[in-house]
């Protein structure tokens, strides 16, 4: 690509509205311009470097075994009706109406669409597993639309969607979409952590979530610095909205569940999954040691009819690495306990007076996984001596950077991350509620047991630029540089034979299918090299007249700073 015939769209000025470092380099460098509030167009920078992520997306689902498809982005609302979301999802959900006054949605996810698919053309056991993605544009009404293509309303997201027979060949695609987006996160080169996380409305139990790490982050993330353990502390918050909305009602939602299921739960919690089945424990019954199941368990949990079944509680493998701690707890029956340590933040009634300047979770500084004194509270209403309707006080202590982590191995590290891409385990929520099931090898009807799985493809740029900048612009990881070499000739118009130089070189690496700009402005040498540092390419080669004396060029590094001299005919070789 020549600069002359290229739309650079630089600017010196650092924009006014513009909060993040990512949004103020997008627009600074040319890659995206603003329409109106959380909608932005491509430039051709950003497009170039939009799309490289994007390709690599594409390739590790294609290797991970997901196949391509296109759903519509207008969605009929009658789908929405039919899966229960067209009212749960609340004001991000856009609704419209065409000319017959029909009511459609601007899908901000796929899964109403894909259910109808699947439901309507697969209908054999013979023709599962099955894993279908897109790359697509999605609309959320974002209440606060900010940080620019970070939090837009519009947005590209690729997102995957997997059906199957069994729960357990979920889990298994589910590892593997793990794996491909650790690959895709390796691959652009950043530095990342997946999570245990919650699955907000999309719902179902098990999900993780990837952070990139960066002080603009809007999720606090809390991992250990020596082993795998990780955890959003919005699942804190889900945890704690759905138990102090109503204890029973958490409860009603932990419906029967077999080895599998608690497996299942086991892995939510836990670092080591098989190491987690072992730990769990089933033990003899009573109301309260249900209630701190659905208390430590997402409130939509699918886990064990723990009064039905006589399983007391099931503690999770983090709590076990805590094994004396929670003897305590079982000791305690209905009186005063702990203080002990927990996996995660709590519970809890906002309301009741024990911890009314209660603070939890996400986005607050240093209010993590906790320790927490609890208590039973039998004022509440409805409350019976049996405990049933009475409400665990619970006081949480904050835990900071450095302290244990609840694994067991190493201390915790509390940092900011940007969510760049969640995997869910549905199970059945919308395949049941939208008749998606197949014959069976006996032929006998089953609901299909569904994984979701997003990536932000948008946000990623941006993610991106938050780990790679200096004051001086953006500094693109190679994998996904608008360009990769940038030719810089000094005084072009002035000098032959560094205009001979030039050309040559920009020839010969375009037949090498190198990614190469070539400056050919009629600029001053500071302006061209302030625009190159600025939209971050990562490779120069300056050409001027001195060094060609001795039959060189200058190559510069992006990220290093490092310069030196190339014999001429070796740069494209260097290059590659
Ligand atoms: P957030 O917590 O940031 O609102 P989310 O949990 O609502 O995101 P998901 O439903 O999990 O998002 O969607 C999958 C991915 O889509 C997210 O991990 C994120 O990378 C991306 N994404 C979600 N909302 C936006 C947005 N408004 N702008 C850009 N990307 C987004
Ligand atoms: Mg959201
Ligand atoms: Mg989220
Ligand atoms: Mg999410």
């Amino acid at each position: 690509m020549r600069t002359t015939q290229y739309l650079l769209a630089t600017q010196k000025e650092v924009p006014s509205d513009a909060d993040v470092v990512s949004h103020q380099l997008m627009l600074r460098a040319g890659m995206v311009r603003k329409l109106a509030s959380g909608l932005y167009s491509w430039l051709p920078t950003g497009l170039r470097v939009l799309n490289k992520v994007s390709k690599i997306v594409h390739e590790e689902m294609v290797r991970a075994g997901s196949i391509e498809i296109n759903m519509p982005v207008v969605q009929p609302a009658d789908l929405w009706q039919q899966s229960g979301r067209l009212e749960e999802y609340g004001p991000e959900l856009l609704r419209i109406q065409d000319r017959h006054q029909r009511d459609f949605v601007l899908g901000p996810t796929h899964e109403e669409v894909i259910t109808t698919i699947v439901s309507n053309d697969v209908n054999s056991y013979k023709q599962l597993p099955l894993n279908l993605y897109q790359v697509q544009t999605k609309f959320r009404d974002e209440v606060r639309p900010r940080f620019g293509v970070m939090r837009s309303r519009e947005f590209i997201m690729k997102d995957a969607y997997s059906f199957h027979l069994s729960m357990e060949c979920l889990s298994n695609t589910y590892q593997d979409m793990h794996t491909a987006y650790c690959n895709v996160f390796d691959r652009i080169g950043l530095n990342y952590r997946s999570v245990i996380a919650d699955s907000g409305s999309i719902g179902g139990a098990v999900s993780h979530e990837f952070h990139v790490l960066a002080e603009s982050g809007e999720d606090d993330i809390a991992f250990s610095n020596s082993s795998d353990y990780a955890a959003n502390v919005e699942l804190a918050e889900a945890i704690t909205h759905a138990v102090a909305a109503s204890p029973t009602k958490a409860l009603e939602k932990v419906n029967t569940g077999d080895a599998k299921t608690i497996a299942t739960v086991s892995e939510l919690l836990s670092i080591n999954a098989s190491q987690s089945v072992k730990t769990l424990i089933v033990a003899a019954s009573s109301e309260i040691d249900a209630e701190f199941v659905a208390l430590i368990l997402r409130g939509d949990h699918q886990l064990n009819a723990i009064k039905a079944e006589k399983h007391p509680w099931i503690a999770s493998p983090l709590v076990m690495a805590q094994e004396e701690a929670v003897k305590t707890l079982v000791g305690c029956g209905f009186g005063t306990l702990g203080p002990i340590k927990m996996p995660m933040p709590v519970l809890v009634d906002r309301s009741a007076a024990a911890c009314s300047d209660f603070v939890c979770g996400a986005n607050e500084e240093n209010m993590h996984f906790t320790g927490v004194n609890w208590q039973r509270d039998f004022s509440a209403k409805g409350a019976d001596a049996s405990g049933l309707d009475s409400r665990i006080v619970v006081d949480l202590r904050q835990v900071v950077a450095g302290d244990p982590s609840p694994c067991g191995s190493g201390t915790l590290d509390i940092r900011k991350g940007i969510e760049v891409g969640h995997i869910f385990q549905l199970g059945d929520k919308y395949s049941k509620a939208m008749n998606c099931g197949v014959l069976t090898e006996t032929g006998k009807y089953q609901v299909l047991q569904m994984g979701c799985y997003g990536i932000g493809i948008t946000r990623i740029v941006a993610a991106a630029i938050e780990q790679n900048n200096d004051k001086y612009g953006i500094m693109w990881p190679d994998a996904i540089a608008p360009f990769k070499v940038v030719i810089i000739p000094m005084n072009m118009h002035k000098s032959h034979r560094v205009n001979e130089v030039a050309q040559k070189l920009y020839q010969d690496l375009l037949d090498a299918g190198v990614d190469v700009l070539f400056d050919d402005r009629k600029e001053r040498p500071g302006v061209m090299f302030a625009d190159m540092e600025l939209i971050g390419v990562p490779h120069s080669i300056i050409i001027g007249e001195r060094n060609l004396d001795e039959n060189a060029l200058e190559y510069k590094n992006r990220a290093t700073g490092e310069k030196i001299m190339l014999p001429i005919d070796k740069v494209v070789t260097f290059i590659t």
